[in-house]
């Protein structure tokens, strides 16, 4: 676990600016959601925590350590994407364990990490097939599993239910949210859905056009909105 400092950072791609200088201090241990309306900046805001992308200015820690040019294989870290990106000529335990067998780890550590994933995530029936051979809240479960292993400081997920019918969306926030009571690891979670904000959130970050509107406990921001946007986003009472 790490706190996360996210301090006065900009993006711009050719020139065109598309992050206006965003902070965001994230505590130890908090589950942390960023949204917004599309393309206000999310996405690129969470690659740059992973290093996936190169801040243009400003400031990024995680813990002590600030990590503007730090690899992302150096940083500890681990991403959930929007698509799963599963290996589909893998099984679910190649895919679980190959960012380890990557970091050159031990297939008896491998098999052991994994194993534990498995069972955190109710998995381990499912450690021969591939992903063909799942549904789509089982590959969940098995991307997320690919997080776990890695034992990571921070866990980012970038729209990790946007391709679940919605009867699924809603059991797998609780798995989500069951998973950080347990494990206890900062998350920085991404989504434009408002109700995913407000039912997983510890602090919430509103965000419109590359900068923050709001941050705050889902309570408050519903409660004491700052604006009309933060209201009508969120759905206060006007
Ligand atoms: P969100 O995730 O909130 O939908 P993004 O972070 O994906 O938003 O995008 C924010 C803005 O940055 C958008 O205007 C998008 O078009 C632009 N953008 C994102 N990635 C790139 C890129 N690689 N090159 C140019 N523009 C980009
Ligand atoms: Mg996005």
């Amino acid at each position: 676990m790490a706190s996360v400092q996210i301090h006065d950072v900009r993006k711009s791609f050719g020139g065109f600016e598309v992050l206006h200088g965003v902070s965001v201090p994230i505590e130890d241990g908090a589950f942390v959601v960023l949204v917004g309306p599309s393309g206000c900046g999310k996405s690129t805001l969470l690659r740059m925590l992973a290093g996936l992308e190169k801040i243009t200015s400003g400031t990024i820690s995680i813990g002590d350590r600030v990590v503007n040019d730090v690899q992302p294989k150096e940083r500890d870290i681990a991403m959930v994407f929007q698509n799963y990106a599963l290996y589909p000529h893998m099984t679910v335990a190649q895919n679980m364990g190959f960012s380890l067998k990557l970091r050159g780890a031990e297939q008896a550590i491998i098999d052991e990490k994994v194993n534990r994933a498995a069972d955190i995530l109710d998995l381990r029936k499912l450690l021969d097939r591939y992903p063909r051979q799942l549904s789509g809240g089982q590959r969940q479960r098995v991307a997320m599993g690919r997080a776990i292993v890695r034992d990571p400081q921070v866990f980012l997920f970038d729209e990790p239910l946007s391709n679940l019918d919605a009867k699924l969306r809603v059991a797998m926030r609780t798995e989500i949210k069951e998973l950080h009571q347990r494990l206890k690891t900062t998350t920085v979670y991404v989504t434009h859905d408002q109700i995913e904000a407000m039912t997983m959130a510890d602090k919430i970050v509103v965000m419109q056009d590359g900068i923050v509107e709001q941050m705050g406990s889902p309570l408050d921001l519903y409660d004491r909105p700052d604006n009309k946007f933060v209201a009508g986003f969120i759905g206060s009472p006007a």
